[in-house]
């Protein structure tokens, strides 16, 4: 058995179905995001496992034990899940080694146990220095740093981590997220991550689960919701993207250029979806327009392409050659994809 286990989980406040039929399986040392728009249920979901909600319908195991049913929810303190979540959640009147003691204390543990799991944990996140301070005078990453340490003495087998770097600057954002890596490699607990920035549960993430009000829409590795979207609501919340409407007027007009895929030749209109980093600049190709903005971002060219009333953005690295304002130009579309109906 998969080491957490959710199975048909429902959860309903009032008229809102918040989570709706979830099925998920997360392996032992699995990096798990679940990713999606605000109030597409994933915080109601982390919330569900950690015992906090419980659920309308279905069932929840870890390490192949129910925790959580329709008529079951183990208590939070029970469970010994490691969490960290938005707000730096320290206590200012403690010093940061009690700070992280203290979980260890409300269980009783014995204390020269208490004091070598607060002092592993001070250790493995750069805070053995400032055990005496007070967690006040850290930065916004020292104090998110006290909250996973405080986690991590617990020794748990699932971390449950809700926007936990959403109040960081971008690049402590970036620095904490190999920090959050290497911790999980060194101590082996699993991770659910939720996060609404796909750039983050792309860097962390060995899967990543991409939700739309309360309903799963993809569950695969970064790579393959990348790659292989499932839909066009997942192509437009991964990465950047362009879409065109495309009616079968238009179709029978640049019909050979655009080749649509077969099983869609009937639909009246289809949405056409790129990335703007795999549009090449070429004289024929399948679409043509005008250049109507152009915009340096340091490594890359932002192209905004006129195509009739319609846009398309084009990425181009800064060193490659493209049209200027004004110009008419040739576009290829390196990785088309096509879905049913309109934008
Ligand atoms: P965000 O990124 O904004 O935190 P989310 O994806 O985590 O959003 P949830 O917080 O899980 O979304 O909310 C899912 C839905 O459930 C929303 O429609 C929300 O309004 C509703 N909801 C969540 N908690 C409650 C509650 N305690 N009572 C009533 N409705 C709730």
């Amino acid at each position: 058995m998969s080491h957490v286990q959710l199975i048909n989980v429902t959860k309903r406040f009032g008229a809102v179905t918040a989570v709706n039929d979830l099925n998920l399986k997360i392996e032992k040392g699995e990096c798990f995001s679940m990713l999606g728009p605000s109030g597409c249920g994933k915080t109601t979901t982390l919330r569900m496992v950690a015992g906090f909600e419980d659920l309308s319908e279905g069932e929840i195991h870890v390490g192949g034990r129910l925790l959580s049913s329709r008529t079951k929810n183990w208590p939070p303190e029970k469970r010994d899940f490691g969490m960290v979540f938005q707000a730096f959640a320290v206590w200012p009147h403690l010093s940061v080694f009690e700070n992280v003691a203290f979980p260890l204390r409300v269980r009783g543990l014995p204390v020269a146990e208490i004091e070598k799991r607060t002092r592993d944990a001070l250790t493995s996140t750069n805070l053995f220095y400032s055990a005496e301070e007070s967690p006040e005078k850290l930065s916004g990453g020292g104090k998110q740093r006290v909250a996973l340490a405080r986690a991590l003495a617990i020794n748990p087998d699932v971390m449950l981590l809700d926007e936990p770097l959403s109040s960081l600057d971008p690049h402590l954002r970036e620095e904490m997220r190999f920090e959050i890596r290497d911790l999980q490699r060194k101590y082996g607990f699993s991770i659910i991550y939720v996060t609404h920035d796909q750039a983050e549960a792309m860097a962390l993430s060995d899967r990543i689960l991409v939700m739309k009000l309360g309903v799963v829409q993809q569950i695969d590795t970064p790579l393959n919701v990348y790659n292989h979207p499932i839909n066009r609501f997942v192509f437009s919340f991964i990465g950047l993207s362009n879409f065109l409407t495309v009616t079968r007027a238009d179709f029978q007009f640049q019909g050979n250029a655009l080749s649509l895929p077969e099983d869609m030749r009937e639909c009246e209109t289809l949405s056409l979806a790129s990335r703007p980093s795999e549009i090449d600049f070429c004289d024929e190709g399948e679409l043509r327009g005008v250049v109507a903005r152009k915009s340096f971002l340091g490594e890359v060219v932002d192209y905004q392409i006129k195509i009739g009333e319609q846009e398309l953005r084009v990425q181009k690295n800064r060193r490659a050659p493209g049209p200027d304002v004004g110009e008419n130009c040739g576009l290829h579309l390196l990785r088309p994809f096509w879905y049913e109906g309109e934008n």
